[in-house]
């Protein structure tokens, strides 16, 4: 594990800011050393920046991939090491400073400054915030025992890996991808899991219904308990650890290990008490700037209006809008202004599914199915008044690459070729 805290390079100056503490300043500071803080610092780099940069990161570790802590991570198919977006080595020749371990709690915006929860203060020049978000709680009795997890750090699951040895049944609350991706990895190592979502259907908030109910039955067909409309009332306590889940209604579902995956709660506390626009995530314009002065934000705490939600403002939770954020915040401080217009993707794997999923099929009107589910090999094609707004692809990689054209020109296309699986989506490209 890498130290607490560690300078790499001793790039930053140093400032006097706040009564008797004396603090760095870095012309670019970004705040939060996860996939979005990590790339911004890359971008900048790729991009010829030659001013001082630091990353702070409260976590111990250098910046880490998280999509593998529910998929070959938990499963001990790879190990931490292999999770690095880059070696230390990388940072040190970048002259990228990374201070770990630190939390910051405040921002002032007029004095370019924040302070860390030890009460180190740093000044900035421009200042990235790149902090994602919290895994959500729940609110409930028993929320608080050993053996109830959130799957959001590397800490959360090596937690969770040391209780499994003694776990025979594990209850996972929530049917997001997260949720679903660790009931696959623990059903293959054995342990008797079962699913609990509140709705009527698993993934409701991402995808359509015809992927909800495949999956649903996947998951079943390896031996999950799914329960769909199932509400938690309590986290039931024996000896002091989690025995089971008490469901509204009475039912106790066993279980000595409780994982929980009901999302996140953007980590924007100190940006929204210097007054940053904001509320679920901090408001940014379309070039990654807050509301407040040489202030960006990127990555899954950042509120933006993305050309694929018809120009709402939504919140991305995944590596693809965390990164190109990250160059688009790294090109607005380089000179290039550039509005952030990339199509949304994401994947999840699940026993041998790879889901692949392109554009936001959110708002949907009419969903195509194209090829066969019970092949375990097929797509879904979202259309919004007849144009095509996303893809989900189940073992479907040509799809995924073809399809992407289709989202980004918003094609109009008629849903009897999309479902036919012999017409490559490339060649309704044209329209
Ligand atoms: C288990 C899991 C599986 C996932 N699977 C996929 C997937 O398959 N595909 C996909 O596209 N996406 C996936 N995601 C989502 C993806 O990992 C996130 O969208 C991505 O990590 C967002 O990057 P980020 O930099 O915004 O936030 P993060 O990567 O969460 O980084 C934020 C960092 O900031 C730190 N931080 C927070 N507050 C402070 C503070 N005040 N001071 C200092 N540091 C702070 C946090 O500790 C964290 O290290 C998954 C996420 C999880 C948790």
């Amino acid at each position: 594990m890498a130290p607490a805290t560690m300078r790499t390079d001793p790039s930053g100056e140093e400032i006097a800011s706040g009564a008797n503490r004396a603090g760095r300043r870095y012309d670019v500071l970004i705040v939060g050393a996860g996939h979005a803080g990590a790339q911004a610092a890359i971008a900048l780099r790729q991009r010829k920046f030659a001013g001082t940069i630091a990353l702070i990161g409260e976590e111990p570790e250098l910046p880490y991939e998280r999509p593998p802590l529910s998929k070959d991570y938990l499963s001990n198919d790879k190990a931490f090491e292999r999770l690095l977006i880059r070696p230390a080595r990388f940072w040190e020749e970048r002259h990228v400073e990374i201070l770990t371990g630190k939390r910051i709690v405040s921002v002032d915006p007029a004095a370019h400054a924040v302070v860390a929860d030890g009460g180190e203060t740093f000044g900035y020049g421009h200042l990235i915030w790149a902090t994602g978000g919290r895994p959500r709680r729940l609110t409930c009795t028993g929320q608080e025992l050993a053996g109830v997890h959130s799957v959001r750090s590397r800490a959360d699951v090596d937690q969770m890996k040391g209780e499994l040895a003694r776990a025979d049944r594990i209850a996972v609350i929530g049917g997001g991808y997260i949720g679903l991706e660790a009931a696959a990895v623990l059903a293959k190592m054995g342990k008797g899991v079962t699913v609990l979502e509140a709705l009527d259907r698993v993934l409701a908030r991402v995808a359509g219904e015809a992927l909800s109910r495949f999956y649903e039955a996947e998951h079943r067909a390896h031996g999950v308990d799914v329960r769909l409309g199932a509400v938690v009332e309590c986290i039931e306590e024996k000896d002091g650890r989690a025995a089971g889940v008490r469901l509204v209604g009475g039912e106790v579902v066993e279980a000595q290990v409780v994982v929980v995956g009901i999302g996140i709660v953007p980590a924007v506390e100190p940006l929204l008490a210097a007054g940053a626009d904001g509320g679920d995530g901090v408001v940014v314009d379309a070039y990654g700037r807050t509301s407040l002065p040489d202030i960006l934000a990127i990555g899954d705490c950042a509120m933006h209006r993305n050309p694929y939600a018809g120009g709402r403002p939504i919140r991305l939770e995944s590596v693809q809008n965390a990164n190109d954020m990250a160059n688009t915040a790294a090109r607005a401080l380089t000179g290039d202004l550039q509005p952030y217009n990339a199509a949304p993707w994401f994947w999840s794997n699940q026993y041998d599914l790879r889901l692949q999923t392109v554009g936001l099929s959110i708002g949907h009107d009419v969903a195509v199915t194209r090829g066969d589910p019970a092949s375990r090999k097929f797509s879904i094609v979202y259309l919004k008044q007849g144009r095509v707004v996303a893809l989900d692809c189940v073992n479907e990689p040509m799809d995924f690459v073809q399809g992407r054209a289709l989202v980004v020109g918003q094609v109009a296309a008629a849903p009897e070729r999309l479902a036919n699986p012999d017409t490559p989506l490339k060649s309704l490209v044209a329209g």
